[in-house]
């Protein structure tokens, strides 16, 4: 028997085997050229991940929040004006960290769940003019999917450079760098980009590489500064040594399988598994008889869903129930309604037999907790749903 439980929560995820050896393999200096090689590969890599022409991209020792860092670090200058777009619990966190730099932060809300519609950003715009608009591209308190592409357009036309927090969704949903005119995305691996936790990743598009050179002030940040990592990133991707500080030598080994795996599935191939997958979740909790944080369902990720306990069942009972049939799921996390929900991670190389396995435990715990549902019908419809949206539209006809 194997003794391992599943692991769907919305990061850390299940990890590929040969990613996982390229962490176990022996550590190589950080000069050698195989590893200079890599890194290099790395680089370029993330840029097509970010299907970027043109970004600068960073690879730096550090979680998703040193990410974040990055960009606020750099970009903002006391006294500058930032608009967050807020869909939940890491909103708040990109206001905390603008304004730690010295920003001016508006935040433009929504009910837990939904999120600002593109006029109220637009309102919001029309007021006053800001340097920066930061946006999680999906919150994982909420799983709340933000439209990164037209607010990107909202911020080509008032003149601004737009930010995206895509920790839990790049190289899972469909996000275009270039195409969409978006300035800088971050993201860490241990997501989508199905890599253990421990690198923060970015891409820095021109007008954002621009506005830092403009800069009249220091970076008030030491290690996250651009200055000291540019010249090390630019050196490896030229195939040649750079040190600012001892790169995590097997993360970025296995960063590099990685994104070489998600390149050979293909991006487009990528994004719509993610839709296929994210669309099993949400049918399959339909069919359960259960409700979900993100309303309307358009507002939905794809990486990840938010189910709401339905009534009479808690979190202490259901989780260690699932857990004990052989997933783990995470519980709540926005502060407003945490003991409501929890959370099921779903991307990466996560599968469409992970996804029934999960909702084969799920339903166990529903039943230990005498919740009344037709059993199997989450597993049905996650599996329908999966189907159909795999299936081409000629195939179906
Ligand atoms: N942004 C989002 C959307 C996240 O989901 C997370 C982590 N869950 C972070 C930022 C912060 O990343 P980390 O926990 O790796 O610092």
């Amino acid at each position: 028997m194997k003794n391992r439980t599943l692991l769907m929560i919305p990061g850390p995820i299940e990890f590929e085997p040969a990613v996982l050896a390229a962490m176990g393999a022996p550590t190589t200096s950080h000069v050698a050229p195989d590893f200079i090689e890599a890194f290099g590969q790395a680089l370029e890599r993330m840029r097509t991940t970010l299907l970027s022409t043109d970004g600068q991209p960073f690879i730096v020792t550090g979680s998703g929040t040193l990410a974040m860092e990055l960009a606020g670090a750099n970009l903002i200058e006391p006294g500058d004006r930032a608009l967050v777009v807020n869909t939940g619990y890491f909103g708040d966190r990109f206001a905390a960290l603008l304004e730690h730099y010295g920003a001016h932060v508006k935040q433009v809300t929504a009910a837990v769940g939904s999120r600002p519609s593109l006029e109220e950003v637009e309102n919001a715009l029309k007021q006053e003019r800001f340097k920066l608009m930061a946006v999680t591209h999906v919150d994982t308190s909420t799983a709340v999917l933000t439209d990164v592409r037209e607010l990107a357009a909202l911020a080509r036309r008032y003149e601004m450079l737009i930010v995206v927090d895509g920790v839990c969704s790049v190289a899972g949903e469909e996000l275009r760098m270039t195409d969409w005119g978006v300035d800088v995305v971050l993201t860490a691996s241990q997501k989508a980009i199905s890599v253990p936790p421990g690198l923060a990743l970015l891409v820095a598009g021109p007008r954002a590489m621009n506005a830092f050179r403009a800069r009249r002030s220091p970076v008030a940040s030491y290690y996250s500064d651009w200055n000291n990592w540019l010249p090390v990133m630019e050196a490896y991707e030229g195939r040649k040594v750079g040190y600012f500080a001892t790169p995590a030598v097997n993360l970025v080994w296995a960063l590099n399988v990685s994104l070489a795996q998600i390149l050979a599935e293909g991006l487009d191939a990528r994004f719509q598994r993610h839709r296929a997958l994210g669309a099993a979740c949400r049918q399959g909790i339909a069919a359960l008889g259960l409700k979900q944080v993100p309303t309307p369902p358009e507002f939905a990720a794809n990486t990840m869903s938010a189910p709401r306990y339905p009534q009479g069942v808690t979190g202490a009972d259901l989780l260690p129930a699932i857990q004990k049939a052989g997933v783990t799921v995470a519980g709540g996390l926005h502060a407003g309604i945490r003991s409501e929900y929890f959370r099921i991670g779903h991307m990466g190389p996560t599968s469409i037999g992970d996804l029934l396995a999960t909702f084969g435990a799920i339903e166990t715990g529903l039943r230990q907790c005498g919740y009344r549902f037709e059993w199997g019908a989450g597993i049905a419809a996650a599996q329908a749903g999966y189907q159909d949206a795999m299936t081409p539209v000629t195939a179906k006809a």
